[in-house]
């Protein structure tokens, strides 16, 4: 499993295989929630927390994101 280096504390975190540019990883040691910024080699970022993301999925895939207030 490939590891980086979380921007935060410092420790290694491990991260999945199949990770792409975009995704999000967690700090299991300080739990910082991590955006992947770079691939070669694996370069984390920390996530601004700014955003309701109960989801945790990509929501970059198109803007997507209506609401009732706008038609
Ligand atoms: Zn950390």
């Amino acid at each position: 499993m490939p590891t980086s280096i979380c921007p935060e504390c410092s420790e290694e975190v491990y991260v999945d295989a199949e990770i792409e540019q975009g995704d999000v990883a967690s700090c299991d040691e300080c739990g910082s929630r991590l955006v992947v910024v770079g691939l070669d080699p694996i370069e984390l970022d920390k996530k601004e927390e700014s955003e309701d993301d109960a989801y945790g999925g990509s929501d970059d895939f198109g803007s997507y994101d209506f609401d009732d207030d706008r038609y």
